[in-house]
C-alpha cells in the first residue's frame, strides 16, 4: 500500500475505517459514558455521527481535494500552467483533549489520513475509556508504520514532543499549547493549536431573551459545561438582565429537572481536580441558581453566578464547567473593558436583532468563530473554519480545510517551450526602460 502517491489506497483505509467505527459505535457511547457520563444524544451527535459524517465527507471529496489544482497563471510567465499540487508532510502527531475525546482524536486523524501522511495519535490519560476503544479501533484498521496510538499522560506526550515530526495537530489548553509550540520550534516544526479562551455572550435589549435562554442553556451546559466554545460569561444590557436570568433558570429546569443530578441527559465533571478546580470558584452568595456539588459522584449543577466582579476567581481563567457568570452593562464602553481584559477568545456569541450592533460587535473583536443569536453551533458547519486566534490558538480545520491543513500546497508553474521572452535575461542593457513600461502596464 503507498499512502503517500496512491489516493485509492487512502481512501481503501477510510472505507475500512468508517466500517470499524459503525461496528463498534455502541461501545463508543458506552465508553464516554463510562468516562464521565457522557448522554448517549449527546455522544452520538457531538462524536460518534460528527466522526461518520466527516469520514463520509472525506471519502465522497477525496479526489477532488487531493487533484492538482490549476490556478490562474502570471502573465510575466507567459507562456505557463500554474498548478498547486497537495503533498503529505509526512509523519504527523496528533495530541487530543478530553473534553470531546472520540471527536476531537478522531477528525484531524481521518484528515491526515486523507492527505496521505503517517500518523501518531496521543488521546487523553482522562478518558481511559474512550482511548481504549480508539486504539482498538485504530489497531484493527490500520498498520502500526501507517496509523498508531500511543496511550499514556503528560510523560507520554513529552517524550512524543521530543521527537521530530513533519506536522504537530494539538487540541488542549493554552498554557500546553505553549509548551507544543516550543518543542515544535526545535525543529521548525508547522502546528496547529486549537485552544481555549473566554468566550463572552452579549445580550443586548432588543434580543429574544427567552429563545436566548434556551439556546445558551443548551451551549452552556451540554457536556457539563466542558466545551471550548461554550460561552464563559454573559454581558447582559443592565434593564434585561433580571428578566433573562428568570428565563434561563426556567430553561435549566426544562432541560435538566429540578434536581440536575438525576437527570440521565447531564455529564459529569471529568476528574476531582477539575471538580476541586470549579467547585473553588463557586462563592456562595453570588450564585443565584444552582451551586449544588457533589465530589464523589464529580457533580456540579448548572450554575448562573449573578454580577461577580472581574477580578473574582471565576473570572480570572476560562471556566471549563457548568458556571455561568452574568454581568451587566449599562453601555458600550463596559462591554470593552471587560472584553478587552482578556485576550482573543475561541468564540464570541451576540444576541440581539439590531443588526447594526450585531455587526458592529462582530467586526471590533477579534475572536475565532461564533454566532449571531445562537451558541456553540457554528462547529457544525464543515463549510466554515473551526479555529482560534491570538492565545486561543493557530490554525484552522474542518471539511476541506482539514485535508489543506495536513497538506503542504506546492507551487508548481509549467512553463511552456514553444516561446521564450527575451525580456528578462542579462545582459540588461536598453531594456529598463522597456520593463519599466511593461510592467506598469500589467
Ligand atoms: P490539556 O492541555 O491539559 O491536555 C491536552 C493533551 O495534552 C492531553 O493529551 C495531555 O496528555 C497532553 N498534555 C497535558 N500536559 C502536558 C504537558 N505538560 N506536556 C505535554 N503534553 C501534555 O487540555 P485538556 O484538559 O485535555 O482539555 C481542556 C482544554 O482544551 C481547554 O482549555 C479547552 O478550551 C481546550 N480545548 C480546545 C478545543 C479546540 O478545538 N480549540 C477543543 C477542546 C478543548
Amino acid at each position: 500500500m503507498n499512502y503517500k502517491t496512491n489516493i485509492a489506497h487512502r481512501k481503501e483505509a477510510l472505507i475500512k475505517l468508517l466500517d470499524v467505527i459503525i461496528t463498534h459505535e455502541n461501545e463508543i457511547i458506552e465508553a464516554l459514558y463510562s468516562d464521565f457520563r457522557k448522554p448517549a444524544f449527546e455522544a452520538v451527535l457531538t462524536e460518534t455521527n460528527y466522526v461518520i459524517s466527516d469520514l463520509k465527507d472525506t471519502i465522497k471529496n477525496l479526489n477532488k481535494w487531493a487533484k492538482p489544482k490549476r490556478v490562474f497563471p502570471s502573465i510575466l510567465n507567459f507562456p505557463s500552467t500554474d498548478y498547486i499540487y497537495k503533498e503529505p508532510y509526512g509523519k504527523i502527531l496528533i495530541i487530543a483533549p478530553w473534553n470531546y475525546p472520540f471527536q476531537l482524536a478522531l477528525c484531524p486523524l481521518i484528515s491526515a489520513v486523507a492527505a496521505g501522511n503517517q500518523v501518531v495519535l496521543k488521546p487523553s490519560e482522562l478518558t481511559p475509556k474512550t482511548s481504549e476503544i480508539i486504539t482498538k479501533i485504530i489497531t484493527k484498521t490500520f498498520l502500526v508504520n501507517h496509523v498508531e496510538v500511543m496511550e499514556g499522560g503528560v510523560e507520554v506526550s513529552q517524550k512524543l514532543l521530543s521527537q521530530r515530526w513533519d506536522y504537530i495537530f494539538f487540541t488542549g489548553s493554552v498554557p500546553v499549547g505553549k509548551i507544543v509550540a516550543k518543542a515544535a520550534a526545535e525543529n521548525l516544526t508547522p502546528v496547529t493549536l486549537e485552544l481555549g479562551g473566554k468566550n463572552p455572550c452579549i445580550i443586548d435589549n432588543t434580543a429574544n431573551l427567552k429563545l436566548a435562554a434556551k439556546r445558551i442553556v443548551w451551549g452552556k451546559f451540554i457536556n457539563a459545561g466542558q466545551t471550548c466554545i461554550a460561552p464563559d460569561y454573559i454581558l447582559i444590557q443592565k434593564d434585561m438582565k433580571n428578566h433573562f436570568m428568570e428565563f434561563m433558570k426556567l430553561e435549566i429546569i426544562k432541560a435538566y429537572g429540578e434536581n440536575p443530578k438525576l437527570s440521565p441527559d447531564y455529564a459529569r465533571i471529568i476528574n476531582e481536580k477539575n471538580w476541586l478546580r470549579l467547585a473553588n470558584m463557586i462563592e456562595e452568595k453570588k450564585v443565584f441558581f444552582g451551586g449544588h456539588t457533589n465530589i464523589e459522584e464529580c457533580y456540579i449543577a448548572p450554575t448562573l453566578v449573578d454580577e461577580t466582579g472581574v477580578d473574582s476567581l471565576i473570572m480570572q481563567d476560562e471556566i471549563f464547567g457548568p458556571l455561568l457568570p452574568i454581568l451587566s452593562y449599562e453601555n458600550d464602553a463596559e462591554i470593552n473593558t471587560i472584553i478587552s481584559k482578556y485576550e482573543k477568545p475561541l468564540s464570541l456569541y451576540v444576541f440581539t436583532e439590531d443588526k447594526k450592533f450585531a455587526q458592529k460587535i462582530i467586526k471590533k473583536y477579534s475572536f475565532g468563530g461564533g454566532c449571531i443569536n445562537d451558541t456553540v453551533v457554528h462547529f457544525s458547519n464543515k463549510r466554515l473554519p473551526f479555529g482560534g486566534v491570538g492565545h486561543s490558538g493557530i490554525g484552522a480545520y474542518h471539511g476541506r480545510l482539514s485535508f489543506d491543513t495536513f497538506s503542504h500546497k506546492k507551487a508548481i508553474v509549467k512553463k511552456a517551450n514553444w516561446l521564450d521572452l527575451p525580456m528578462r535575461y542579462a545582459p540588461y542593457k536598453d531594456k529598463l526602460k522597456s520593463i519599466q513600461k511593461l510592467l506598469k502596464w500589467l
